[in-house]
């Protein structure tokens, strides 16, 4: 069966997350969004933990629901933060972890009181990443270990102010049970495949979520029967399992370029490798984009040996906020945005499936923006140091509008070709 998945979320529990995540509340979201299976997130915290519990009564191989007809699967997973000292640099890595059954989630936890705070539905853990991995397999040799966000400057992996250079550095000998790595909001597949240290890796793409809105926002597509340990396999070996990811335009994302959101200053690292900042005179916050161009090896993003479908969408809560020029929390958006569900079915239909004149039959202007950006004619200011990219998506209106930047760079004529040597 088809399987959207959702493999990084959190709960209320975890630091800046909306107090009205609970279990029941991402299921109802989820259900919207079109995502049918969902890390459960942040398991590592006991009350959470006993929420799961006490809700996530179904299980089938590894994957539980809130009732036996339920169509939401959601699997134990939570994410992890470690920060160390290794060898007179400071770390800070984020890593999500699967594991199929509330016991072992349980287990993991018990074994990582004591290591840092558990109170944070996103704990931070002062072991390193290799010391984390052993506490987790072994407890269960095939727990799901993804880094998470791999390329943000200050929790990545490989990012640029507490990573590494590539993930076996980064997780040391444990880094061989790792098959997939994630590529965050603001890099999408194309660019991770100029690198080709990233080549053994499947590249997944979640919401790391922290309001209900956002669950979806990147996703998977597998087809593939509803097991952990189907999922495992899909990882681990993707060719005709995961068939595709729903991506984030990586421009929206808000570490694409190189900048200060203080000054409001950002440049593109493809046009120069200049990072101080014009205002203030002090180092510009490194964007994904410029790290990715750091470790890129590659001119032709097409050797990289398996490569995933991926589509780049927008949530059509932006789409109808954008139309709409009101906020994604007014009553007319989301007046909009349930009418629209409640005739199609889900969002992912609205935005992939749904013909552009059905929906022009209930907002003529939605279907346009949603066609522009099948199409990729839209037109993004990118994301830069937490700022996240501004999106044109009706292009005649930007054009209208005196403080449109011109620089927005227009995604069709550079999505084939990043980087030239
Ligand atoms: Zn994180
Ligand atoms: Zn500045």
């Amino acid at each position: 069966m088809l399987l959207y998945a959702d493999l990084h979320t959190h709960s209320r529990y975890a630091r800046a997350c909306s107090s009205n995540i609970t279990i029941k509340a991402m299921r109802d979201q989820a259900l919207k969004k079109g995502v049918n299976l969902l890390s459960a997130g942040d398991f590592t915290n006991k009350e959470w933990l006993n929420e799961l519990k006490s809700n996530l009564i179904y299980e089938q191989e590894g994957f539980y629901k809130l009732s036996e007809n339920d169509s939401i699967y959601f699997v134990y997973g939570t994410e992890l933060a470690t920060n160390f000292d290794d060898g007179g640099k400071q770390r800070a890595v984020h890593t999500v972890l699967l594991v199929s059954s509330y016991e072992i989630a349980e287990q993991i936890r018990d074994a990582l009181i004591g290591k840092g705070d558990l109170e944070n539905g996103r704990p931070e853990l002062k072991i390193s990443n290799e010391e984390l991995l052993d506490i987790i397999f072994s407890i269960d040799a095939n727990a799901i270990v993804i880094p998470a966000h791999i390329w943000t400057p200050y929790f990545g992996a490989l990012g640029e102010r507490s990573g590494f250079n590539s993930i076996e550095e980064a997780y040391g000998d444990k880094a061989s049970k790792i098959f997939a790595i994630e590529t965050g909001l603001s890099s999408d597949p194309l660019m991770n495949y100029y690198v080709s240290r990233l080549d053994r890796y499947t590249l997944l793409s979640n919401s790391d979520m922290h309001s209900l809105k956002n669950i979806g926002r990147e996703a998977n597509v597998f087809n593939i029967e509803p097991s952990f340990k189907a999922l495992y396999a899909a990882i681990k070996s993707p060719i005709d399992k995961l068939i595709y990811t729903i991506e984030f335009y990586p421009e929206e994302g808000k570490y694409h370029y190189d900048g200060h959101r203080r000054c409001s200053y950002s440049v593109n690292p493809l046009e120069t490798d200049d990072i101080i900042c014009k205002i203030c005179g002090k180092r510009l916050t490194y964007g994904v984009l410029h790290r990715v161009k750091d470790l890129s090896d590659r001119k032709d993003p097409n050797q990289r040996p398996s490569r995933i479908r991926y589509i780049h969408t927008v949530p059509l809560y932006q789409i109808i906020s954008y139309v709409l020029r009101s906020s994604e929390y007014s009553k007319k958006v989301n007046e909009l945005y349930d009418k629209l569900i409640s005739t199609y079915g889900n969002e992912y239909k609205i935005l992939l499936d749904v013909s552009i004149e059905q929906i022009a039959s209930i907002d003529k202007e939605v279907a346009e923006a949603i066609s522009n950006i099948r199409e990729n004619k839209i037109k993004i200011d990118p994301g830069y140091d937490g700022v996240y990219g501004k999106l044109e998506l009706l292009p005649y209106r930007a054009e209208g509008d005196r403080d449109s930047k011109s620089r927005s760079s227009s995604i069709k004529d550079k999505q084939r070709k990043l980087f030239d040597y």
